[in-house]
């Protein structure tokens, strides 16, 4: 039998802040954003804690921080340059998605960080199919729109559902790799789960496995 008919999984999807993208302090990258151009932390706990108690719909939560950063005046540059100067690929993160794309692995990333991230931090990085947040630029660099994505949180499980059905796997043959409590839904969906670095027991509690380090071991793992 050959290498692809022995193979357990088919796809591999991957979080980004705090899994394929790491910060030095555990921001992801809309605090690390708001924190260095507007400045008022109080806000962010605010809308965070609005959000976990239902008083702020997540669409809205990216709509008042992206609108946060238009009245800021920020450009594409001012976020890629801060992007580039506080966070950075994890250990292993290029070389995990080369060799998989190599070996016939479908790579997907479903995640609430920036189109950006990936943009100015794994730009050489090919992805069958890539749902996060989306912050659209004009001709002269300015903030000209967003879409906030489906499937961030709970939804994040809806979005390993419409990516193995756009990609043709059956979500028992998907890995879901992530580090934080918003991926524990799509860790109970995915055929096998990797909790990197957890920030949470309970992300722990609900993976498969735990790794640290460089992101190059879960290859053997799932292999
Ligand atoms: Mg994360």
């Amino acid at each position: 039998m050959n290498d692809v008919l022995r193979r357990r999984y088919d796809l591999v999807v991957f979080d980004v802040d705090g899994t394929l993208v790491g910060s030095r302090d555990g921001r992801v990258v809309w605090r690390l954003i708001n924190d260095r151009f507007l400045g008022d932390q109080e806000i962010d706990d605010q809308r965070w804690q609005a959000f976990l108690q239902g008083e702020l719909l997540y669409e809205d939560w990216v709509r008042l921080d992206v609108e946060g950063w238009q009245s800021a005046g920020l450009s594409r540059e001012r976020i890629s340059s801060a992007i580039a100067a506080d966070l950075y690929p994890m250990p292993g993160a290029k070389e995990t998605i080369a060799t998989l794309s190599d070996a016939g692995y479908r790579v997907a990333v479903i995640s609430g960080t920036l189109n950006l991230t990936l943009e100015v931090l794994l730009p050489d990085c090919r992805f069958d199919a890539v749902f996060t947040n989306h912050v659209e630029f004009d001709d002269q660099g300015k903030i000209s729109g967003w879409r906030a994505t489906p499937y961030d949180m709970a939804g994040k499980a809806d979005g390993l559902h419409r990516v193995c059905e756009e990609l043709a796997v059956p979500v028992e043959r998907a890995v879901f790799v992530g580090d934080n409590v918003n991926d524990i839904e799509i860790m109970k969906v995915a055929g096998f789960a990797i909790a990197y670095e957890p920030k949470a027991p309970s992300v722990a509690d609900v993976a498969d496995v735990v790794i640290e380090g460089d992101l190059r071991q879960l290859i053997e793992l799932i292999d």
